[in-house]
């Protein structure tokens, strides 16, 4: 991979919150002693009544607890807002970006307070109590941010459904959790689109008869007509109308739950992830602040939706607790051009800006000009999540976005993790594009091989962490048992994370994607990522996919799915080119075996590469493709099926 180092630039040396020392000693302070580091660091937040119990957390097979502060008393949305009344009152909480550029709103916090006990009395109205289900199936307008903190202040549990899933998946979803409440609003805008979300609640409650939903509850966005069911569905306008915006936060004990969310189903079937209330609201928060340095005034903007845990943790949640001005996007990064990211950090002065890179790669094949007419002269830090970000990427995010100005943190966490695990500190940490770095505070990484033993040093193998941490998600929703076998028995006594990662001499963590998808190629151990990102580096390729499939002299032979930049033809001397150049940047046990040219690769709606499904297409067993249902654009696959390579 890349071998360049950034060094933390000057001015961020001098003020962010820690420096590399100030790092260091931090860090060994927290894994020194987790419970004297984290029962000061508790107090982060405020509590009705004071933990004395601060770690509690068992990975004894069989037997896996977890419970951090657990006889603390709390509540999210107090913290969220009613701790900053006194102080940030009048300052913006939510800044709202629509669609439409014309659009926005700035919400301070203490409009936020009573938007939040409205909607909190709207439910209460509806017989939501403290630990019932609340279905939210929103597009990214303020309301969906205001019905969330509005169950955490009732004590009832969210589940946030991605906008863009279809009534089979949000049926699914509204059945796991048994939610009588579903929020929804009629319509949703992205792009100058509209998605009938309403339509979409009607069909899922329709179709699945064991789901009983008593009230639906309608936000108006764009103003289409919807149908509305006498006695379950209510305009969220015409019922808060009828209610007061004062509501009491209700006291909730740190381990009492605070949102299902169902993970994104890249690898299998989604999993109800359930976490809960102290432990992850200090961990949000305290990572919110370290890794984004964010300091009183900065305007931070996460492009996530709401519907994925960054959307949870770091629109939502990490940013209010920590009284910080967060923005809030309804729209997609090329409407009306491909310019939007760039002209909103323009428009609302941001500072410091996290995105995907999906994304970044998505904005790169479109060229510097569309970013360069921009001025970004507010931006400072810019941040990635969601898969390993290829080094061409990086640099590009870093040069053009960032004027070679900004560092980049690259966050690797998973909806299970509830924030950040491993992370560069903007102020702390030297870079390597493509690295997730270094862990996070009470983190404990470890690299073990397929029999579980724990390597030293420079290596290769599986990403396992040893103890808890706050964030940590405590079960699978109603299915415990299946929580200990997905992340504790493979490597017994350690949370298994599921990714390969390799760790340098510096002790840098590299994740290589999913174990699924490290591949064995005549007993040489090869992450995906490793031969995407040498592939995406070619001038002509926009992006890239890589799957193992069976071979008879290799065991594994590489299988290649490339999208060409637009206007570049597929053709047999490319596919040539494009071996010779592989080889060139890994070496020789990289070329690919096969080369299939796609137009577009089957993706999530978080818009991750499910390589679940390419790797059964390179294996010719597409008759069994499992759960296609969270594809954002289905049709790919009769494409890529049909111009499948022929295997040698
Ligand atoms: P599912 O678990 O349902 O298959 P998912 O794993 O895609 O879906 P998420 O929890 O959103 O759902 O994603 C977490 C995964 O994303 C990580 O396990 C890792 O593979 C990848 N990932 C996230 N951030 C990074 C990063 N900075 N670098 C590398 N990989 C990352
Ligand atoms: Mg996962």
């Amino acid at each position: 991979m890349s071998d360049k180092i950034y060094d933390v630039p000057g001015d961020w040396a001098k003020r962010a919150f820690l420096d590399e020392r100030g790092y260091r000693a931090k860090y060994e302070a927290s894994v020194r002693d987790p419970e004297g580091f984290w029962a000061d660091e508790g107090k982060r937040i405020e509590w009705f009544e004071p933990y004395t119990i601060v770690k509690n957390t068992s990975y004894a097979p069989g037997n896996v607890s977890i419970k951090w502060f657990e006889d603390g008393v709390t509540n999210v949305a107090w913290n969220c807002i009613d701790r900053h009344l006194p102080t940030r009152g009048d300052q913006v909480a939510i800044i709202w970006e629509g669609d439409n550029p014309e659009e926005s709103r700035k919400i301070t916090y203490r409009e936020l307070h009573d938007e939040v006990c409205r909607f909190a009395n709207v439910l209460r109205n509806r017989n939501v109590e403290k630990g019932d289900r609340v279905t939210i199936y929103m597009p990214m307008i303020p309301e969906a941010a205001y019905a969330m903190l509005a169950c955490a202040r009732l004590g009832a549990v969210h589940s946030v459904v991605f906008g863009g899933f279809s009534p089979d998946s949000l049926a699914g979803r509204i059945r796991d959790c048994g939610s009588k409440v579903v929020i929804t609003a009629d319509e949703g805008l992205r792009g100058g689109r509209k998605v009938p979300l309403k339509a979409n609640v009607d069909a899922a409650i329709a179709k699945a008869a064991d789901v009983e939903v008593d009230h639906v509850i309608v936000v108006r966005r764009t103003g289409g007509t919807v149908n509305m069911e006498p006695g379950r569905d209510v305009w969220y306008h015409e019922a808060a109308d009828l209610v007061t915006s004062e509501c009491p936060a209700i006291p909730v004990g740190a381990e009492d739950p605070l949102f299902i969310l169902y993970t994104s189903g890249s690898t299998g079937l989604p999993k109800g992830v359930l976490h809960t209330t102290g432990g992850y609201l200090v961990y949000a928060s305290m990572t919110h602040q370290y890794v984004f340095d964010y300091h009183d005034g900065d305007v931070y903007w996460c492009t996530a939706d709401i519907g994925w845990v960054t959307g949870h943790s770091y629109i939502v949640y990490g940013p209010l607790a920590n009284g910080a001005t967060t923005l809030m996007f309804e729209g997609v990064p090329n409407y009306p051009s491909n310019s939007r990211f760039w002209e909103v950090i323009d428009k609302h002065q941001v500072n410091i800006f996290y995105t995907a890179p999906t994304a970044i790669r998505a904005l790169m094949q479109g060229g510097d000009a569309p970013v360069k007419k921009t001025s970004r002269a507010s931006l400072r830090l810019l941040g990635s999540v969601g898969e390993p970000i290829n080094p061409e990427a990086w640099e590009w995010y870093h040069r053009v976005v960032g004027d070679e100005r900004c560092p980049i943190v690259d966050t690797w966490w998973q909806t299970e993790t509830g924030g950040i695990l491993i992370t560069p500190l903007p102020g702390a940490t030297r870079l390597k594009p493509g690295s997730a770095t270094t862990p996070f505070f009470g983190v404990i990484p470890q690299v073990v091989d397929a029999e579980g033993n724990v390597l030293e040093g420079a290596c290769e193998g599986n990403l396992v962490i040893a103890d808890s941490w706050p964030g940590q998600m405590r079960t699978v929703y109603g299915d415990h048992e299946r929580f200990m076998q997905t992340y504790f028995a493979t490597y017994p006594g350690k949370y298994f994370t599921g990714d390969g990662c390799r760790r340098d001499a510096d002790g840098y963590y590299w994740i290589t994607g999913r174990v699924d998808d490290v591949i064995n190629v005549s007993g040489h151990r090869m992450g995906t990522a490793e031969v995407e990102s040498a592939l995406v580096a070619h001038p002509k390729v926009s992006e890239a996919a890589v799957v193992g499939y069976p071979h008879d002299i290799k065991g594994q032979g590489i299988y290649a799915y490339v999208t060409l930049m637009s206007g570049i033809e597929p053709s047999e001397e490319l596919r040539k080119e494009l071996v010779v150049w592989v080889r060139q940047e890994i070496g020789p046990i990289a070329s690919p075996d096969l080369i299939q040219f796609a137009p577009g690769l089957p993706k999530t709606r978080s818009g991750k590469i499910m390589r679940r499904i390419l790797r059964k297409i390179a294996e010719d067993e597409f008759g069994n493709l499992g759960d296609t249902s969270t594809l954002a654009d289905p049709t790919v696959v009769e494409d890529l099926i049909s111009h499948r390579q022929n295997k040698k």
